[in-house]
């Protein structure tokens, strides 16, 4: 919502609505890098205000869903030089990170934000929000190995939360299977783990599912915004 440039000078306590009247008529004020003098501006909220030259209006908190191909590390920076997932985000002027990781290996839908609250709230473990995998593993499941994943396998002398497991697909000849799983839970390596705990080998990892949210249209590699209501609807 625009608002009045004085009201929001305002608002970040730095002078009365007065005093800002004649901070903006002096020319101590910028918008989005641009010198402000005039006393009828509005504003949108989430704009870049400063004062000479000092920010001070938050930055607005923005969250995407990205499409992370395989060869991509989930975190900020890596010392080995790897392409990131905020690499995808270059040209935004925002400091934002992933919420949770997905392995290098494995591609798929991932969280990427600025809002530190929403993301502490969906890392949180009593937080279960539901993951959906495809895992392309060697061999077949049997009736007990499907039955062991449902009810929880031993990881590390953890018991697993229960999972979801449906067989997609099974080929005899390559003797590999497409499994779809899951799980709140969000452990290192989780999937990898519970199915070798079952005695499988994951080949290919993609995660499908992140709560109500899917990768619809998305191709590997781009991004879009979460809706206000979206994100409402995460928290
Ligand atoms: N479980 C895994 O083993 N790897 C991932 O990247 C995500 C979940």
């Amino acid at each position: 919502m625009a608002e009045r440039l004085q009201k929001l000078i305002a608002e970040a306590g730095i002078a009365s609505r007065r005093k800002a009247e004649g901070l903006i008529t002096a020319g101590h004020v910028s918008v989005n890098g641009r010198l402000v003098t005039e006393l009828g501006t509005k504003v949108e909220r989430g704009t870049s205000i400063e004062v000479d030259g000092v920010p001070i209006q938050k930055e607005r908190k923005h969250t995407y869903l990205l499409y992370k191909p395989r060869g991509v590390i989930s975190s900020v920076k890596d010392d080995k030089g790897r392409k990131t997932v905020v690499d995808f985000f270059e040209e935004l002027p925002y400091r934002l990170y992933p919420v949770g990781r997905l392995d290098y290996d494995t591609s798929g839908l991932i969280l990427i934000t600025n809002d530190g609250e929403l993301a502490n709230k969906l890392m949180h473990p009593r937080h279960m929000v539901d993951k959906v995998y495809v895992a392309k593993i060697k061999g077949m499941l049997t009736p007990e190995e499907i039955h062991s994943l449902k009810h929880g396998v031993r990881i590390d002398g953890r018991k697993s939360a229960p999972a979801k497991v449906k067989i997609i697909s099974t080929n005899r000849e390559k003797n590999t299977s497409i499994v779809q799983l899951t799980i709140h839970e969000g452990h290192y390596h989780q999937v990898k783990r519970m199915f070798k705990a079952v005695g499988h080998l994951v080949d290919k990892l993609s995660r499908e599912r992140y709560a109500f949210l899917t990768l619809q249209s998305l191709t590997s590699g781009q991004y879009r915004e979460l809706t206000r209501e979206e994100v409402a609807k995460l928290k």
